[in-house]
């Protein structure tokens, strides 16, 4: 698996699979937060991505909830999105919850298209 900086996992949910399709946070300003103070924002290539997650459709082949890492990734564009969520579901078909932290900021951009 590729992870190349700060991982974290939700303590309600410590078995779900984590998969990082970004690192960092784009917006890195908030007075309580230290979680990526040293990292700058970047996409995983997708090729990482696509090796991530062959490895978890032969270690966790029934996963039915992914989290996605790392700080916020609906900043990417709903292709980009779109075209990671078709490769999760090409490769963990029984997926039917996936997990992420967002900002409102990215979500706002998005329209309902
Ligand atoms: S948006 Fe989230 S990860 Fe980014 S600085 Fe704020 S709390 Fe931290």
């Amino acid at each position: 698996m590729h992870f190349t900086g700060t991982v974290y996992r939700n303590p309600y949910w410590p078995t779900w699979p984590l998969l990082e399709i970004t690192q960092g946070c784009t917006h890195n300003r908030c007075k309580f937060c230290t979680m990526y103070k040293d990292l700058s924002f970047w996409m995983s290539p997708m090729e990482w991505i696509e090796e991530d997650l062959k490895e978890l459709s032969e270690t966790d082949p029934d996963a039915r909830t992914i989290q996605l890492l790392s700080a916020n990734p609906l900043v990417l564009t709903y292709d980009k999105l779109a075209a990671i969520f078709e490769m999760i579901h090409r490769y963990l078909p029984r997926m039917e919850y996936i997990y992420l932290a967002g900002r409102v900021t990215d979500l706002k951009n998005k329209t309902v298209e």
